[in-house]
């Protein structure tokens, strides 16, 4: 799960590091008023979306003064923003950051996150802050350095500074910087955070060490164990269907493509959107029903996908194991007599009740295309939509 800049900075700050103040709200009425309690002339106005690159695609203005704010204010709120991380289709700004602007002088990056070749936390710094860190990792590998730490342990003194040692600061400001690195390694390991990254941290000209940009993304399968963070969760971020999907503990995440796919267990799901790739289309999303579903979650399944606009054709590609092919065929049909089929429906049955399987779908009356292997179900439905 991913949280807002604004609401990374506020757990950064309670676990000791030094963040700018800041205000947030969701209106600009809200905004204007709350501005007025921060304490400096020029102010910093931050486009909350679950996503980075702000800067460059104009969701970060610097104000002269809080006079400016109105109007900045109005022309972000609503706006499309579209950035490298957005993909082509943006996202909405429904939520205003107002912070204290800082004196910058040097900008570096700092993440943590878990490696799992290693099963340890890496920490990776760099004095290349602000801007893409893949485009540094590509054009100066050197210029980034990787510190790995055991996660049951707490982190050493020697770690943190190894970890800060690239951004080549006096003492006191390398103090301040451990004592980031301390702050974000606890709040990881204490909120089962899946990754922490601070892009920029800086440098101030006053010579403080302060993150400027926060990033956290917790591990899913933890939440249950911190309910203050799942509190965090802004729906309006994520896709509708994600979250419809979701409801019904289907693994669904929607993509560009234009072949919906409906497969069980993650591998199969993996293999079917290669071998669609394979023969010159893009899957429309990654579905897994998972083991043993039932025939309503097939059937909702099935109305997920065809609720997607971009879907031109259907790929159900079942290995019968514990889920039986009759259920699956069942949900299938069950769903095509509430919502309309009207795009080419191709499936592959194999294993546990396939005759019992295809004799439903046969008798259903449905427009349906059988396959049976992966390759040649993959060829008829990229066959189909052409
Ligand atoms: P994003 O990563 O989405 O582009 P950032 O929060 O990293 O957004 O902001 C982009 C740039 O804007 C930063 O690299 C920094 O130069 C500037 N900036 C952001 N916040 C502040 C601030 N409080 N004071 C001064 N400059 C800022
Ligand atoms: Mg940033």
């Amino acid at each position: 799960m991913n949280i807002h800049e604004h609401q990374a900075k506020e757990l950064l700050k309670k676990y000791g590091a030094n963040v700018p103040n800041g205000v947030f709200a969701l209106t600009v009425k809200d905004i204007l008023e709350k501005a007025k309690s921060l304490n400096s002339q020029k102010l910093v106005l931050k486009a909350q979306i679950h996503a980075g690159g702000r800067g460059k695609a104009g969701g970060v203005k610097i104000l002269n003064d809080i006079s400016e704010l109105e109007k900045e204010s109005n022309n972000l709120l609503g706006k499309k923003l579209i950035t490298h991380q957005t993909g082509p289709s943006g996202k909405i700004v429904k939520r205003l950051y107002v912070e204290e602007p800082s004196d910058i002088d040097k900008e570096f990056y700092l993440s943590c996150l878990v490696d799992r070749g290693s099963s340890k936390i890496a920490f990776i710094s760099s004095d290349q802050g602000g801007m893409d860190i893949e485009e540094v990792a590509k054009k100066n590998p050197n210029k980034i350095n990787t510190i790995k730490v055991d996660f049951n342990k707490s982190i050493s003194d020697l770690d943190c500074e190894k970890v800060i040692e690239i951004f080549d600061l006096k003492p006191d400001q390398s103090l301040e910087a451990m004592n980031i690195v301390k702050s974000i390694y606890k709040l990881f390991i204490d909120l089962d955070a899946s990754m922490v990254e601070i892009n920029p941290l800086i440098l101030t000209k006053q010579g403080k060490i302060i993150c400027l940009d926060a990033k956290i993304n917790f591990d899913d399968n933890a939440l249950f164990r911190h309910p203050e963070i799942s509190a965090l969760r802004d729906l309006n971020e994520e896709d509708p269907t994600e979250i419809e999907a979701s409801k019904y503990d289907l693994s669904y995440i929607k993509l560009d493509g234009s072949i919906g796919c409906m497969v069980n267990g993650a591998g199969l799901a993996m293999a079917t959107m290669d071998i669609i790739k394979l023969y010159g289309e893009e899957p429309a999303n990654f579905l897994d029903v998972g083991g043993g579903a039932s025939k309503e979650k097939v059937s909702e399944a099935l109305k997920i996908i065809i609720s997607d606009k971009n879907v031109k054709g259907i790929l159900i590609n079942i290995f019968g194991g514990i889920m039986k092919c009759d259920v699956l065929a069942q949900g299938v049909v069950d769903a095509a007599k509430e919502v309309k089929i009207n795009v080419p429906l191709v499936v592959r049955l194999a294993g546990t009740n396939f005759e019992k399987g295809k004799d439903i779908l046969d008798k259903s009356g449905l427009k349906i295309i059988s396959a049976t292997d992966l390759n040649s179900a993959a060829e008829k439905i990229v066959n189909e939509i052409k």
